[in-house]
Order: structure tokens, then sequence, then C-alpha cells
């Protein structure tokens, strides 16, 4: 059964849950089985390409769906977690997911933070100088550290189409910026100095990089390893995180993310990745989960303003806050139900789509064709699953939508399993000091 038809039955068994109330306007649901087809692409797309043995460990991204069932069941695909916070480090120890399978990546990691990885066996790579010169204090002297250490490098190749989101620009905050004049000198000084760092670490982007781009940042961190190591004399370096990146096609329901396109793209370009010499580590976020989620929201009213049909929805940026505050780059597809979760057909009418927020931008779609909504329909946000209900955005004190995992197949109904309960209201004061 395909991901629109799963979705259609998942609409359904929300409204048959009665899920959607006046307290609760607004859900999130997740297809597992997308996120299972995705996790078995990523496998897959790998497999194909590195060698016999080669060592491969896939994580995920928390950043892009921080919940712990998620973390979880990624986790049970035989994807560990990629974590950027002392929270985010929590949730992945919640979901049981074991030291060796989680990298520590932030640019910002304190000393209590590094200390915690350092003994707990937690993969970790320094993103500067100073970071590195705390590590020295740390895994110089005493007992060599339980986990791999590596460093983060920018190769400084240029941005994607969104500036937010690229990471390999002349001047990004993120690892050591290796064009930089003496830098590549220094990088190689940095491992033959210490013998315990033996990873090498980049992540060039996000969304709306090529994967020609991704694939020649890799490349330039594998050129820098095979450096290092010539000059260590012995393979100091043994292990390649090559991050993550892949872009989503935000515009269609065919397209699954292109994780075979880019490792056959990857062997193409940096053979040598895959002769069994390097373990690889790779941190996907955004195509594991994009395609595979959608928030379901209630219209409460409609309007017209200066001749344009507005719908008054409850799903604005408290859940999608890049596409509300940076549409052009961002734009979702909204999909119609109506209130009875059927599909909704009828001539198209250019409307907006607007969120309960309190400010004129608060709009998930702009002057865009969909068969004139109604209150008490629905409306679909799709290819939501990644970096949306996840990461929400705190305004008007709305509170945290309930997040619903489904599992639909021809026998009947769709299966739902809570993720995340709604937010209740006391818990909502409390978070906004109310128990202070
Ligand atoms: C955000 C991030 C990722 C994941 O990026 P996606 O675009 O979601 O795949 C991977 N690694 C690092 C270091 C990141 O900051």
């Amino acid at each position: 059964m395909v991901l629109p038809t799963r979705r259609d039955l998942a609409v359904r068994a929300v409204l048959a849950r009665g899920l959607l109330t006046d307290d609760q306007p607004l859900a999130a649901l997740l297809d597992l089985r997308a996120v299972q087809d995705a996790a078995t692409a990523l496998h897959a797309a790998f497999a194909e390409v590195t060698a016999p043995g080669q060592p491969v460990l896939h994580t995920f991204a928390v950043k892009a769906g921080s919940l712990v069932p998620v973390l979880r069941l990624l986790d049970g695909f035989g994807i560990g977690c990629e974590v950027a916070s002392p929270g985010e480090l929590a949730l992945a120890r919640a979901a049981g997911v074991a030291p060796d399978r989680i990298v520590l990546d932030s640019p910002a990691k304190t000393p209590a933070e590094l200390r915690e990885a350092v003994s707990l066996g937690i993969a970790l790579n320094a993103d500067n100088p100073q970071e590195l010169t705390r590590l020295d204090a740390l895994a110089g002297s005493g007992p060599p550290p339980a986990g791999p250490l590596g460093l983060r490098i920018n190769p400084q190749l240029g941005g994607g189409t969104i500036d937010a989101m690229s990471t390999a620009t002349a001047t990004s905050k993120f690892g050591v910026a290796l064009r930089d004049p003496g830098a590549r000198d220094w990088v190689r000084r940095a491992f033959l100095d210490r013998p315990w760092l033996t990873r090498l670490h980049c992540h060039v982007g996000s969304q709306g990089m090529a994967l020609g781009a991704m694939a020649a940042g890799v490349r330039a961190t594998y050129e820098l390893a095979e450096e290092i190591n010539e000059a260590a004399g012995r393979r100091q370096i043994d292990t390649l995180d090559i991050g993550g990146g892949l872009p989503v096609d935000f515009t269609s329901d065919d397209n699954g993310p292109p994780f075979r396109e880019y490792a056959r793209l990857l062997r193409e370009t940096v053979p040598g990745l895959f002769d069994g010499r390097y373990g690889l580590v790779t941190e996907f976020g955004r195509s594991l989960l994009a395609k595979a989620g959608f928030i379901l929201a209630r219209v409460e009213y409609t309007k017209s303003a200066g001749g344009r049909p507005i719908a008054l929805t409850h799903a604005g940026a408290q859940v999608a806050v890049r596409t509300v505050f940076v549409p052009e780059s961002w734009p979702i597809r909204v999909a119609a139900y109506d209130a009875e979760g059927r599909p909704k057909s009828g001539p198209l009418v250019r409307q907006d789509v607007a969120g309960p927020c309190c400010f004129a931008g608060d709009l998930v779609a702009r002057d865009r064709p969909l068969p004139e909504l109604s209150p008490g329909d629905l409306v679909a946000l799709l290819d939501t699953g990644a970096y949306y209900f996840s990461t929400p955005f705190g305004y008007n004190a709305l509170p945290r939508p309930g997040v619903y995992g489904y599992a639909a197949d021809d026998d009947g109904p769709a299966v739902l399993t809570t993720l995340r309960r709604p937010q209740t209201m006391d818990e909502l004061v409390a978070e906004y000091g109310g128990d202070c």
C-alpha cells in the first residue's frame, strides 16, 4: 500500500479515535512503515558500495526528530544517534541507544559534556582548536579515552541554496576551516601530536546542498585523512564520519530519499572510501524522516480579505517555524480533507492557509490552489516528519501536539501508537514558570 493511501487511513483513524478535539485541534503523525523503508534503503545503499566487512555505523541526527520512541525505533532498525547537546544525549540514552552507537558533534560542548562523553565511550568530534586543548587534558593524560575521538573540518567548498543550512562556506561557524592560511598544516600537526585522535568528520550542509557538493566535501575529508596517515606512517585515522545532509524532495510523494544515488556517487567520487581501509559513520536526519510524517489540523474558520480566501487552522509557526519564517526556502505541500477525513475534491481556489499564532506572517501556504476549505475541514501539512512537530516554537503558549505513529495495511483501519502525549495545560503552565 502506497504512502498517500496509508496517510488517508491514518487521518480517518485519528478522527475515529477522537484525537482532534477543541483542546487538541492539532496532531502529528508518523508512518512507521515509511521510517522502516527509509532505514532499509539507507542500509542497502551503503551495503552495495562498501567492502565486505567494512564497518559502517549509520546514526540519525537527533535534532531532526527528537522523540525518544522514534530514536528507539530507528535503533531497532540498526541506526544509532548523532547528538548535539546534553538534552539530545539524554534522549538517546533514554531510548536505550548504546554509547558505542552514539556520536557527539555539538560546536559548543562544555567541559562537563566532554568528560561525560569520554567516560561513557561516546564518539566525539572536536569542533575547534580550543576544544582539542580541553580534550588534551581529558584524553592525553590518564587512562585512554573509552570512545573514539575525531576532529571536524570545514572544507570551505561554498554553500548550497539555503544559506542557513550551508556549513561549508568560507566563514561557517563549524569545524576547522581547512583552506585558511596554515590550517591544513595545523590539522596535520594536531593529529601527529595526538595519537588518540583517530577520526575526521565533515558535514557540509543540510537541504539545498547538491549531491555533488556533498561528495566533494567527503572527498576533501578523505584526501586529508590519507595525507595525515601518510605523514604518521600508520593508519592513525581509521574512521571517516561523512555527516548527513541529504536533501528531501518536498514537491511530491514519489521521490524517496536518494540514498542509493548518493552512495553510488560517493563510490565514483571517492573510490578509496570503499576499499575497506576506513570505517564509516553517517549522520542522516531529514532524509530518514521527512517523507514519513504529516501534521493534521482542523480548519476553525474561513474568511476573505482583499479578495483572498483565508483558512484559519491550528497549524502554524508553532509546528512549522521554518516554513512560516522562510517560506521561499521551505515550501510544503498541503492536502485538504473534509470533516469525515475524506480527501477533499472540487474546484481549486487560491487561498491562504493560516496558523493560529498572533502575527500576520503565520501562514503555511500563500495563494495556494486547493479545494475550497470550510470550517471543520482538515488540512494536512505533508513531508513534515523531520524538524517540524519535533522542533516546536514556543509562541502564544500553544501546547505541543500529540505525535502518533501509524501502521496501515489492506486489512482494516490504521493502528495508531502514541509517540508523544499532547501537552496538558498543567504541563504547559509549568513550562512557562507556573511552578516557580
Ligand atoms: C544537522 C546535522 C546533520 C543532519 O542533517 P540532515 O540534513 O538532517 O541530514 C548531520 N550532522 C551534523 C553535524 C548536523 O549538524
